[in-house]
């Protein structure tokens, strides 16, 4: 409940506004999301991304924003995002770039985000660049899957990310085998789902997780183990998964990032998703929401000059 009413409040545009038009709230809060969230401009996000290279860790990076319902604002986000895909370029970086299909015109029309997506997947595929589609609420991942289908029959460019707790995760790995070669990334989900359609986090969650990964290994996909789970991410290992070709770690920017530093110590390739805009409220709420405690560290970090 704690989680859908966290969801709820990054939804609310009244609470939004009232943020962004008091300037010592929007103070207070910029304070909180800036454990999560690179900054409000693409330079800091490519700044903080260039730090990490100087570590050796890879990085995606999100320019922030989902269920945008008007076609000028999706068309806008595109620019922004190939953008990002020209700095990554120039800069001669590893990177890749993340988004929600919801942020570039799903919410419109289909096509509108598979007109964006081919438009950025062609741009990238010239830079030598990745993208990567999040996964969206369950109501959205047919429409999504069949999006990615389409643009994934062109380009080998692009990945797809998929929740291991839908059912329907199981059937969609393994339609992808045959019509998609893009890189696979596996999440536990975000998203509170009617139980039908779910499993909560649990035991039972975890070992699907892993049983996912070797699905998708066995299928040739190469894929991204997203979880800050440091009990999956030493299973991942002890099975020997994480040293085969196309494996690697992903997990959230200031989230974990001791973990992170252990794989990178051991060799392992890890990435960071970094995240930048100023829809920073949404995702600090989204954050919180899939981490109650993590309200206690918003709150000392308010507190904190
Ligand atoms: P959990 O069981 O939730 O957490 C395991 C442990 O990790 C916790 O006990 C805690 O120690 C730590 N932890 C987890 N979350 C936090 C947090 N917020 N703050 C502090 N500690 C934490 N979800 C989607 O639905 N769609 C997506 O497209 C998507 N993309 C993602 C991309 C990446 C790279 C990552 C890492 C996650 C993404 N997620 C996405 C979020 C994901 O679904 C989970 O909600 C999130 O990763 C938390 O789950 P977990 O696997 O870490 O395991």
């Amino acid at each position: 409940r704690f989680a859908a009413t966290m969801k709820s409040l990054a939804r609310r545009a009244d609470l939004k506004e009232y943020v962004e038009r008091t300037p010592a709230v929007y103070a207070l809060l910029q304070r909180a999301a800036a454990k999560y969230v690179a900054g409000d401009r693409r330079a800091e996000a490519l700044e903080a991304g260039i730090r990490l290279g100087e570590k050796d860790y890879a990085v995606s990076i999100e320019y922030i924003g989902e269920n945008t319902a008007d076609a000028a604002a999706c068309e806008d986000a595109v620019r922004e995002m190939g953008e990002i895909v020209r700095d990554l370029a120039e800069r001669g970086m590893s990177g890749r770039v993340s988004f929600d299909l919801s942020h570039i015109g799903l919410m419109v029309d289909a096509e509108l985000a598979y007109k964006g997506l081919v438009a950025l997947a062609e741009q990238a595929e010239q830079a030598g660049i990745e993208l990567f589609i999040s996964m969206e609420e369950a109501a959205k991942t047919e429409e999504i899957l069949a999006v990615y289908r389409r643009a994934a029959a062109r380009y080998s460019n692009i990945g797809i990310t998929l929740q291991a707790q839908l059912h329907r995760t199981v059937q969609d790995l393994n339609r992808l085998r045959s019509d998609a070669t893009g890189r696979v990334r596996l999440v536990k989900g975000a998203y509170q789902e009617p139980s039908g359609l779910s499993i909560p986090r649990s035991e039972e969650l975890n070992e699907r997780y892993l049983g996912l990964v070797e699905d998708a290994i066995e299928q040739g996909h190469r894929i991204s183990i997203a979880t800050h789970d440091e009990g999956i991410v030493d299973e991942v290992i002890r099975r020997g998964w994480a040293r085969l070709p196309g494996v690697e770690f992903e997990m959230l920017y200031g989230i974990r990032p001791d973990l992170c530093s252990r794989l990178k110590q051991a060799a392992y390739p890890v990435r960071v998703y970094l995240t930048y805009g100023r829809e920073w409220y949404l995702y600090l709420c989204h954050r919180i929401a899939e981490y109650p405690p993590n309200i206690y560290q918003a709150i000392v970090d308010i507190a904190s000059e």
